[in-house]
Order: C-alpha cells, then sequence, then structure tokens
C-alpha cells in the first residue's frame, strides 16, 4: 500500500458553497520547527456535476494563471455554478513566492515531478498529492503556464496530439473555446514527469497555455487568460452563460525541427519578433560573441518554414538555451 499524503486540505471537496482555504504541507525547517507549506485553495460546488481543477504558478515565475485564478476564486459565486471548481492559483507555492521557476526548498520542478512521492521532497509532495487526490477528481484540467523569466511566447492555449483521438477531439474543442488569438496543437521535448502526462494518462481533458512570458504578465495576456478561462467553464458546462468566442489560428509543432537551442554562449539577437512569419533556411537569430571586438556572430537558420512562436527572452543566451520555437 502507498504511504497516505502528509498533506491535510482545509476545505471539504464535497460540501456546496465557497471555501478559500489551504492544502498544509508540514515543513520543518530552521525558521518553523513544526511549520508548515500552506498552499492556498478554493472550491466553488454547487451539486452534481462536472468538475473543472484550476492551477497556475505550476512553474513560479509565470504570472498570467495566478491574475486570472485569484481573481476567479475571488469572483465566483456558486449560484453561476453546475458541479464544482477547484483553484489552486499557485500550484508550486515555495516557488511563486520566490518569483523562480522551481522551488528554493528542494529545486524541485513540478512539471518534471509527476507522479510524485509522499515520502519525497516537498515538491514531489504536492505532485503527489495532486495525482492521488486531485486529479482523480476532475473531468476537466486546466493549468495556465506562460514563458517564465527565460522565454517569451506568443499568446496561445494548448492540448496535446494524442493517441486516444476521441480525448484529444475534447481537449482541441476546449482549446477552441478558450479563444486565444493563437490554439496549439502540441508536442513534447520530453514528457516525462509533467503534469500533462499524469492528467492525459488518467483520461482526463487536458488544456493549458503559453501566454507570453519574460518573468511578467502584460495587461493583453491577463485579458486573454481571464477571458478564456471563462470560457472554458461555460464550454464545460460548469459556468452558466455563453462562450465569447474569437477567433483564433491554429498552430501545429510537426517535428522537433520547431525548436532550436543555442549551441554557443553570447549575446541573443532575434531577427523575427513573435509572430512574424519565417521560412526553411531563413536567419532567425544571431549569437554575438562578448569577449573581444572583431568576430562575425554566429547565424541562426530555422529549420522549417512557419511563424515565430516563442524566443529566448533574456538578452544573453547560454549553450543548450531553448532560443526559437517556429510553428505552423
Ligand atoms: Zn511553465
Amino acid at each position: 500500500m502507498p504511504k497516505p499524503s502528509p498533506i491535510s486540505p482545509t476545505v471539504d471537496f464535497d460540501r456546496d458553497g465557497v471555501q478559500h482555504g489551504f492544502l498544509r504541507l508540514p515543513y520543518s525547517r530552521d525558521d518553523s520547527a513544526w511549520g508548515s507549506v500552506m498552499i492556498p485553495i478554493c472550491v466553488v460546488r454547487n451539486g452534481e456535476g462536472p468538475t473543472a481543477l484550476l492551477t497556475g504558478a505550476n512553474h513560479g515565475d509565470e504570472y498570467e494563471g495566478p491574475l486570472a485564478l485569484y481573481e476567479l476564486a475571488r469572483t465566483l459565486e456558486p449560484g453561476q455554478v453546475s458541479g464544482t471548481v477547484i483553484i489552486v492559483p499557485a500550484m508550486n507555492y515555495p516557488a511563486f513566492r520566490a518569483g523562480t521557476r522551481t522551488s528554493p526548498i528542494d529545486k524541485g520542478n513540478m512539471n518534471r515531478s509527476f507522479p510524485g512521492r509522499p515520502d519525497g521532497t516537498v515538491t514531489e509532495k504536492i505532485a503527489d498529492y495532486f495525482q492521488r487526490e486531485l486529479l482523480p477528481r476532475a473531468d476537466l484540467v486546466f493549468d495556465f503556464h506562460s514563458g517564465g523569466r527565460t522565454l517569451d511566447f506568443l499568446p496561445y492555449c494548448a492540448a496535446h496530439i494524442l493517441p486516444d483521438k476521441a480525448q484529444e477531439a475534447k481537449a482541441f474543442a476546449a482549446v477552441e473555446a478558450f479563444s486565444a488569438p493563437y490554439s496549439m496543437k502540441m508536442r513534447e521535448i520530453d514528457a516525462v514527469g509533467m503534469y500533462d502526462t499524469a492528467a492525459e494518462e488518467m483520461g482526463k481533458v487536458f488544456i493549458t497555455t503559453e501566454l507570453g512570458g519574460g518573468g511578467t504578465a502584460r495587461a493583453e495576456t491577463v485579458r486573454i487568460a481571464r477571458r478564456g478561462i471563462a470560457n472554458v467553464l461555460r464550454h464545460a458546462g460548469i459556468l452558466d452563460g455563453a462562450v465569447e468566442k474569437t477567433p483564433t489560428r491554429w498552430l501545429d509543432m510537426p517535428s522537433g525541427d520547431c525548436f532550436i537551442f543555442a549551441e554557443e554562449d553570447g549575446m541573443f539577437e532575434t531577427m523575427a519578433d513573435l509572430g512574424e512569419d519565417v521560412h526553411e533556411g531563413m536567419v532567425i537569430a544571431r549569437i554575438h560573441s562578448i569577449g573581444r571586438t572583431g568576430g562575425p556572430p554566429q547565424e541562426i537558420r530555422a529549420k522549417m518554414s512557419g511563424l515565430l512562436a516563442a524566443r529566448h527572452f533574456p538578452g544573453l543566451i547560454k549553450t543548450g538555451d531553448c532560443m526559437c520555437v517556429v510553428a505552423r
């Protein structure tokens, strides 16, 4: 038998009404001998019906999700809901508090920690609680992401290309309802340990976003997040009202040629902005060596035609950094 989770919720998932509480995880440390990590959670329930599980700050330096979800938790009323909405606006709460992608406690990347462990690190314990307690309750799982401090994305809502085409179609329909300017049929570089994969393997409808980045949020991307999550809940029949559809442009990541990684350190110059058309062979970025003057920049060419969907954000780049993503 697996061990029980050390996390105890202060909310009752089966009670009608609005509850604001915590997932309390004991964490003994220098400044608090019998202390706990208190992860904020909101449950809004109104009778029988589908359950949506909504999360932000899976990575702690991505802000559209938390901005949309703290507000949704503050404003959502049970009378508007049929079923249950579970909101965890800052999933990797220690990372969110530190403003970093990974947890300052154990360096855990939440989205590489699934299925987690009840006797593992703090990050693994949180992942385990989602894996065994929260995901099984959900019909619809929505996890907000943005680029964080090191990437910037075109604003898109996304779901994965899946072997189960019925499950895939439900996810793509929810993406369409979100009505971001772009919608992505997504492929992963490395799907092991992801929350996405955990939800999909349980047969859940899993939807995510990339809504910007740079370690902040823009007015436009926050508007997209707030309107989009309401649309997805309406589409699922959980929130009353009609979906406010706006046109979206579908994008596809057909192969590994979408991704370009830096093979040198230096100063990064993008030669196309997000959303600009690029064609195969075109120089889309340059890396300038900064150790001395006089050297030519390294020219980085697109491996396929499409448009620039993501770019490295900071001005300097290191070998191995993801530099550009081209989508079609
Ligand atoms: Zn992320």
